[in-house]
């Protein structure tokens, strides 16, 4: 079954926006899915609603089989968040920032897997540098990092690549190719198509709060005429 199964998901903020509208959509272990559209389609908000950080006017989401509503502390367990902004303790080193994250879960110390982790993302080598000394690049596989530091099995990426130039980009392609490789779910939003292209196994096109389409990727650039 779906790791995560999303049952007409609506989602009206108090000041009147609806955000989302009546979206349903199964996940499977292990697929990469991309949330393709433009600024204000409702991306965010359908990650936060997942994420049991906003509550939705209605519908369902289930983590694992774990309602978000009721059972909250279940669900959360399974997924690690990767916000949009970077927010990071500037003098905190790296290993002690993903050991704090996995505190937070109620998780005891494992540093042969915290190792595992920065080595994956090529954090290794920086472990005990002060996250201020880090480049963008470096500081955004850091809160990769600490979103990955309770074993997720879901990995939520709010737009990883906004505001970087080509080079992060493609850096961060990269990454999420290493973690697709190690068998983790992922769910990405982004409003650039050929990231999405790129990254992603399924792409769900979103616009004013509703799941127009999801396909595969290559019968989508199908559709657009273009090769894969
Ligand atoms: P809720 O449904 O949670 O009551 P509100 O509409 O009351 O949502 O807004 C919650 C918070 O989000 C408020 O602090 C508000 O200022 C802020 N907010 C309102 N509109 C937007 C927007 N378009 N984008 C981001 N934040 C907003
Ligand atoms: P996206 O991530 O695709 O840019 P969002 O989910 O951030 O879209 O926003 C969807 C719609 O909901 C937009 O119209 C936005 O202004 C509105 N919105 C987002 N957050 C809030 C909030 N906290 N309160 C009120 N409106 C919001």
């Amino acid at each position: 079954t779906a790791i995560i199964q999303i049952e007409n998901l609506s989602k009206q903020y108090g000041s009147g926006t609806k955000a989302l509208s009546d979206v349903s959509l199964d996940i499977q272990e292990g697929e990469i899915i991309a949330l393709l559209g433009p600024n204000g389609a409702g991306k965010t908000t359908l990650i936060s609603v997942i994420c049991g950080l906003v509550v939705p006017t209605g519908g369902t989401v289930r983590v694992g089989g774990h309602d978000i509503r009721t059972d909250w502390r279940a669900a959360r367990k399974l997924i690690g968040l990767v916000p949009q902004e970077i927010a990071l303790e500037p003098f905190e080193k790296v290993m002690n920032c993903v050991r704090f994250t996995r505190g937070l879960y109620g998780e005891g110390p494992d540093d042969a897997y915290i190792e595992q982790v920065l080595r994956s993302l090529a954090l290794w080598d920086k472990r005990d540098a002060a996250t201020r000394e880090l480049s963008g690049g470096m500081k955004r596989r850091v809160l990769i990092a600490k979103a990955l530091a309770h074993r997720p099995k879901v990995l939520f990426l709010d737009e990883p690549t906004a505001g970087v130039d080509v080079a992060l980009r493609r850096e961060m392609w990269e990454v999420v190719d290493r973690l697709r490789r190690e068998g983790v779910t992922i769910i990405l939003t982004t409003h650039y198509l050929e990231e999405a292209e790129e990254m992603a196994d399924r792409i769900g096109v979103i616009n004013h709060g509703r799941l127009l389409l999801v396909r595969p990727t290559s019968e989508l650039m199908g559709e657009f005429g273009r090769k894969t």
